[in-house]
């Protein structure tokens, strides 16, 4: 019997890390130190390993992951597994999911718990990976699930998953729509499949993507009890000095900001993207409840564009990765509509 050929491409993160001589953990391990751990992959799938970085997640860039998602796409292989940090899983993989399509699992797993405690979680979430990448079901269904997440024995979205605590091996969670399988002995059991609908809407916007485009910082601005809006006020007087080439703004309950900011909101929507998410974290936004001047009805008519049940953070990576692909602003409102 043949067995799936499976790439592992390792970016760094906890997963990859070893204690130095004062015991701090460094980056360290490459991919090949991260299948020795686990000698039973052999039995499992034909192994190929290669290490891409050795850095942490929380500073990877949108241009080595636009490389990583070239070599995805290029690998003649049954399945691929990517190994990185957890800080950013929840945007490295959506992002993966918005560039990469293929008929393939292509898997993001990573570890809460690092290789020198007594019990690191990142062997057994590479072979919870690779069990996933081989599984008949997962196969069959690799388009339909998108690329996805695995970590303590669960398989989520990526265009869902969240990391819900810093230190937890429980850490992630699909809040919205919990998870697509889980892994009970060494079986893979299907619970659901992802709503696509909104993913292929944007990927039909963004094309190709072949040539990765310039950098399209994007600002994430949180909105809290009483913002005065100085932020949106240097926003608005400075914008080209400071390079932000859209906003998203994590806006209270149902879309909703402090009456004081919403004049300075129309302006800045006048002369930049600015993506309205839910603060909360997820779950469609409002459109058409609430009257005044901050309210939904009022910043959806002052151009603001909304962001429907993104995640802030998710919908971050989708505004950066739509400036960079030049779209124009009815097509990025087109893109967000479909998340509504
Ligand atoms: N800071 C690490 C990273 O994201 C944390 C981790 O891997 O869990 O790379």
């Amino acid at each position: 019997m043949t067995l799936p050929r499976i790439h592992i491409l390792a970016l760094g993160g906890t997963i990859a890390t070893r204690p130095d001589a004062s015991g701090a953990m460094q980056m360290g391990l490459g991919a090949d130190d991260l299948v020795a751990a686990v000698p039973l992959l052999a039995q499992l799938a034909d192994i190929r390993a290669e290490t891409v970085s050795r850095v942490g997640s929380h500073s990877l860039s949108f241009d080595q992951l636009h490389a990583l998602a070239a070599k995805i796409k290029a690998l003649d292989v049954d399945g691929v597994i990517v190994t990185q940090g957890t800080d950013t899983l929840e945007e490295t993989g959506f992002l993966l999911d918005l560039l990469v399509e293929r008929d393939i699992p292509v898997i993001v797993t990573a570890a809460m718990r690092n290789p020198a405690l007594t019990s690191p979680d990142g062997p057994g979430n590479l072979l919870a990976a690779v069990r996933v990448a081989c599984d008949p079901w997962v196969r069959a269904h690799a388009k339909a699930l998108g690329v996805i997440a695995v970590m303590l024995d669960e398989v989520y979205a990526a265009s869902d998953v969240l990391k819900i605590h810093p230190t937890r091996l429980n850490a992630f969670a699909s809040p919205q729509t919990g998870p697509l399988a889980a892994l009970v002995e060494d079986r893979v059991v299907p619970l659901s499949l992802p709503v696509r609908a909104p993913v292929e809407a944007a990927r039909r916007r963004l094309g190709a993507l072949t040539d990765i485009g310039r950098e399209q910082p994007v600002a994430l601005l949180w909105m809290a009890l009483d913002e005065p809006g100085y932020l949106l006020e240097v926003l608005v007087d400075h914008r080209d000095q400071l390079g932000y080439r859209g906003i998203v703004l994590a806006a209270m309950g149902g879309g909703h900001v402090p009456e004081r900011i919403a004049p300075l909101l129309t302006q800045l929507a006048e002369i930049v993207p600015v993506v309205v998410s839910p603060r909360a974290g997820g779950g469609p936004l409002l459109q058409q409840t609430y009257g005044g001047p901050s309210s939904e009805i009022a910043l959806r008519k002052a151009g603001l564009i909304w962001g429907g049940r993104l995640n802030p953070l998710k919908a971050r990576v989708l505004l950066e990765t739509c400036l960079r692909a030049g779209l124009d602003r009815p097509a990025i409102v087109d893109v967000f509509d479909a998340w509504a």
